[in-house]
This record gives C-alpha cells, structure tokens and sequence, in this order.
C-alpha cells in the first residue's frame, strides 16, 4: 500500500476568511503534526486549493471566493508547503477535476489517498468520489478534516465510509502506524 496525503483547500479563504470559523481553525494544530509524521514517513503530501476564475460554476452558489492570485487562495501560514510538497490548483469542489492529481498520483505509484482539509461534506467528499471511480482506497482521519457545522462534519464521514469505503480513523493512529513500519524497514 502506497499513501500520499491530499490537503483539500486548507486556505486563507476557508480558514480565516470569510468562509472561515473555529471549526476550521480547530484541525490546524492536528493536521500540521499530521503533515510532518507524512514527511517523515517519506508520504508524499500533495496540496489541491481553490484558485476559482469569476466564470467557475460555484460563483453562482458561494459568491467570488479563493479567487486565483488573491491573498484568500493562499494555503494558512501554519500549514505551508515544504520543497519537497507539491501544490495543484482546482477550480471546483472534486481535488481530481482537471488538476492533474491522478496523473501525479499514478506516477508516484500511490493506491491510497488520505484526505485531509475542507470540507468533510463538501470538496472532501467529491475527492473521495472521484478517488473512488479511479480505484484508490481512501483513509480520512476525522480530526484532520471538517466541516462549517458538527451535524455536517459526522454526516460527511458517514457518507465517506458507507459509499466509498473509507477507513476511518485519527491522525495519532496513522502516524503511529507509519513510524512503526519506518523503524520495521530501517533494522
Ligand atoms: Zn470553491
């Protein structure tokens, strides 16, 4: 099993923005231990955020937001990419449409994806369906992602488990796992 780790629009826009709230906030802290066990267990971490154009579909439904260039469409300071990271752009809700993401993915040789970021209801669960068409398992550790309400948040995950599949655990449990499986291969 090959994993790499997808950061669904952890940005400006979402986190401190206007689509912002605490709940957003509240994985911040998680999801960037998260990020350095994924590193450290040499996961590739693949960043996809909103970078919306004023003619995308979803101007109709949440008004101009994280457009292309602006400061909203920035991924939060306590999350920034590392050199080794790589960072596509979307411009709607599935992390797999017309990005590029697949391609990246296929040529890492990855099967797994595990979905991290915003929102557990929304882009996360369009990724994991676009995962899921494609033939990738999909992890989701319930405190690394969420959405604008709990109700939201838990329907979200049911969904994620009882129509894809989706393992789903926590951050500590995964990178647990990882460190093991490092330390197994370097004795
Ligand atoms: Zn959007």
């Amino acid at each position: 099993m090959k994993e790499a780790v997808i950061v669904v629009d952890m940005l400006e826009e979402f986190v401190n923005g206007r689509l912002g709230n605490e709940r957003t906030r509240s994985i911040l802290p998680a999801l960037r231990r998260f990020l350095a066990s994924a590193r450290q267990a040499g996961k590739p971490v693949v960043y996809v955020g909103d970078a919306h154009l004023p003619s995308d579909p979803e101007m109709a439904i949440w008004g101009p937001h994280a457009m292309k260039g602006s400061p909203q469409a920035e991924t939060v300071e306590e999350l920034q990419p590392q050199p080794e990271d790589y960072v596509l752009e979307k411009r709607t809700y599935s992390a797999f449409y017309e990005t590029g993401l697949d391609l990246l993915l296929r040529s890492l040789g990855v099967d797994t994806v595990v979905i991290t970021g915003l929102h557990t209801n929304i882009c996360d669960r369009h990724t994991a369906a676009d995962a899921f068409a494609r033939g990738y398992r999909i992890v989701v550790p319930e405190d690394c992602v969420n959405a604008f309400t709990e109700e939201e948040h838990r329907s979200g995950l049911e969904y994620l488990k009882a129509i894809y599949g989706a393992r789903i655990t926590t951050s500590d449990e995964l990178a647990q796992e990882w460190a093991q499986v490092t330390s197994h291969a370097s004795t």
